[in-house]
């Protein structure tokens, strides 16, 4: 089983990869694959380039085993959605079942993803969810008109989703990281410190790039 886990990455933070260190050892997989977008649907236009912020995310994984970049949304350029990409993913590990991690508050919106209803016949979805949430109330933020759908594929079970292939949506609670990459940029305009919020290889070059900016 592998995991794949998109994001803008605009730039890189913890809050990005300690989540998903969470998922890959509660769920033992094999490797997850973290995916930039190139010109993402849903939001403005990035505040770094698509080459720093790969550049910037290829560093912060370095230290990491078996978290690797996929560069195939920047390669497609265009709109990112993630339909194409796991359907272009499942072309590529045929015999992997895949699971696609999201943070809570990237699901809430899913509703209004391409063709999101599809995602359920190609990948299972682990949600990352703050200590605490109750899993009714969770659904629910996705519209009413959403919830049996989704109720009907819920599972608290490990177990359940490495019997299946795809159709099951996990909620796995991990530790609390409250960053974002907007406070990021917020706190870099005002010459405030970030270099506690992304692994230092990571910080490292985006000081170079701001330097270089000036
Ligand atoms: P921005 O502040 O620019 O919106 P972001 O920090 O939310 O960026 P994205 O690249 O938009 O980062 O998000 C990619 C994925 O990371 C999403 O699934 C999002 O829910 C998740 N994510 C971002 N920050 C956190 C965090 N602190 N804890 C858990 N998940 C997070």
């Amino acid at each position: 089983m592998i995991g794949i886990f998109g994001g803008t990455f605009d730039p890189v933070h913890f809050g990005h990869i300690k989540p998903v260190l969470n998922v890959k050892q509660a769920l033992n997989l094999s490797q997850v694959r973290f995916i930039p977008n190139s010109v993402p649907p849903h939001r403005e236009e990035p505040w770094l380039s698509a080459e720093q912020r790969l550049s910037l995310l290829q560093s912060a994984l370095e230290e990491y085993d078996d978290m690797v970049v996929d560069t195939r949304e920047l390669d497609r350029g265009g709109p990112s959605y993630m339909i194409d990409t796991l359907r272009s993913l499942k072309s590529d590990y045929q015999d992997e079942s895949i699971c696609l991690v999201i943070g809570m508050d990237a699901f809430f919106g899913i509703a209004q993803w391409r063709q999101w209803k599809q995602l359920f016949e190609l990948c299972h979805l682990v949600v990352t969810t703050r200590p605490g949430f109750d899993p009714a109330l969770i659904l629910e933020q996705v519209g009413a008109e959403n919830y049996p759908f989704l109720a009907e594929k819920l599972t608290q079970d490990i177990e359940t989703l490495k019997q299946g292939n795809a159709g099951n949506i996990l909620l796995l609670s991990v530790p609390l990281l409250d960053i974002s990459s907007t406070e990021i940029r917020n706190r870099l305009l005002k010459g405030e410190d970030v270099s506690q919020l992304m692994p230092d290889e990571a910080h490292q070059k985006l000081r170079g790039f701001i330097d270089d900016n000036r």
